[in-house]
């Protein structure tokens, strides 16, 4: 897998707001996700901010000093590159839950922030730390950040907090490693943790290529002519197979199209005609990492996220588009972050949901609604396999609130 300098493996940074995660992307990547100039990286990193970072390895020297971002070991020796990673930096304001939902659905796996210097935990602390229980993401490290600002004495105080705090969840017996990305203390240790926890996923480089869309753009400046311009570009991550310029694909569900009062989604086919990733232009993108993809498509197609949370793929290989559906539903013994703790109703027939499937979020309406299962009428259609899995979200006072998790029959 190692060597083309691709990104090969998606990790989130997740937790509470301000508690350092996007410092950390920055220490680990030396790029800063919430400003990327480029146009087409910017594009996929104001809303899923993502940076991307190759961890090396100084032959050298001992654990954890031989893991390393430099170019140049604390020797002087030249380091070795292990393999590139890309962060997935969701957002911590809890407006965006759902954001940091559709960016899960591309984590294979996470590193929690923890602020070292506030009770544990804070409200999207344990909100994000759900969702990556919900959705199954269990290849977890724990960053206790901000071990600058306080005594050993404090440090080791929080370090149990977030200890009793993992107990039963999805990150018992994930690693602990105390850091300051602010001051860059201990990031050898946090690479090796990350190695060590969160592996390359295996995934079959002969599949029909598959891409969750996260984000799509219109990358040309107002105003270019006709003939100058970009087709339209699609963010987001090959979860299996390669794809390579000139490829034809499809997108689904497509394009709404009115019809004798009806509304219908036409897949929609197109050209690869560039691809970007690991910041590189390339001619082949392989599973994993975040990348970006130049269509033919009229760029007004794109534009603004219209595509976000599609699939796409060679055609005829895509999943089903459904319009309405039936899941197996799970629900949480008590509403997620609310601060009451209040406990979870049965869902009930008509009452809206919002549901995040894949990159996909969407809304619908329950039509029927038996315990353990329901069966629910999207506002816009998704394209999935069945079996997949679905968070399902529920308006709970002025915000959507995590409920439970929905498996897709049919
Ligand atoms: P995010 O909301 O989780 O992405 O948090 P940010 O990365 O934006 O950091 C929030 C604030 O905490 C910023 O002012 C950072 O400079 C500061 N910060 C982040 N990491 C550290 C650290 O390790 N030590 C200290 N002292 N401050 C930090
Ligand atoms: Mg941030």
């Amino acid at each position: 897998m190692e060597g083309n300098g691709q990104p090969e493996v998606n990790i989130g940074l997740v937790g509470h707001v301000d508690h350092g995660k996007t410092t950390l992307v920055q220490a680990l990547s030396g790029s800063w996700t919430d400003q990327h100039s480029e146009e087409m990286k910017r594009g996929i990193s104001i809303r899923l901010g993502y940076a991307d970072a190759t961890f090396r390895y100084c032959d050298g020297l001992e654990e954890p000093e031989c893991y390393t971002v430099e170019e140049e070991c604390a020797d002087g020796s030249p380091s070795e590159p292990l393999r590139t990673v890309s962060f997935v930096d969701a957002p911590g304001h809890e407006t965006l839950m759902a954001t940091m939902l559709s960016g899960a659905s591309l984590m294979d796996g996470a590193v929690l922030v923890v602020s070292a210097n506030e009770p544990v935990p804070q409200p999207q602390t344990e909100e994000h730390l759900m969702a990556l229980d919900i959705i199954g993401i269990d290849n977890i490290v724990i960053a206790q950040n901000k071990v600058d600002l306080v005594s050993s004495d404090q440090a080791r105080q929080n370090y149990e907090e977030i200890q009793e705090f993992v107990e039963g969840t999805v990150a018992e017996g994930a690693p602990v490693v105390p850091v300051s990305a602010g001051q860059e203390v201990n990031l050898d240790l946090l690479i090796q943790a990350i190695e060590e926890e969160i592996p390359t996923p295996d995934r079959d480089p002969d599949a029909n290529p598959r891409m969750h869309v996260a984000r799509s753009f219109d990358i040309n400046k107002p105003g270019t002519s006709a003939k100058d311009l970009a087709g339209g570009v699609l963010g987001g991550s090959l979860v299996q197979g390669q794809l390579e310029v000139d490829d034809e694909i499809e997108i689904r569900p497509g394009r709404e199209v009115e019809e004798g009062g009806q509304t219908e989604y036409v897949p929609i086919e197109t050209t690869v005609r560039s691809l970007q990733a690991g910041g590189e232009t390339v001619d082949t993108v392989t599973p994993g990492g975040l990348l970006g993809v130049g269509t033919g498509l009229d760029p007004s197609l794109t534009k603004g996220d219209a595509l976000a949370g599609r699939l796409a793929g060679p055609p005829g290989s895509l999943p089903p588009t459904w319009q309405s559906f039936t899941m197996e539903v799970d629900l949480l013994e008590r509403v997620v972050g609310a601060e009451s703790g209040e406990t979870v109703d049965e869902i009930s027939t008509g009452e809206p949901l919002m549901m995040t499937v894949g990159t996909a979020t969407t809304v619908g309406a329950v039509t029927s609604a038996r315990e353990g299962e329901c069966e629910v009428n999207l506002k816009r259609p998704v394209a999935a396999e069945p079996g997949a899995k679905i968070a399902i979200n529920r308006r709970i006072g002025a915000r959507w609130r995590l409920i439970g998790l929905g498996t897709l029959t049919e």
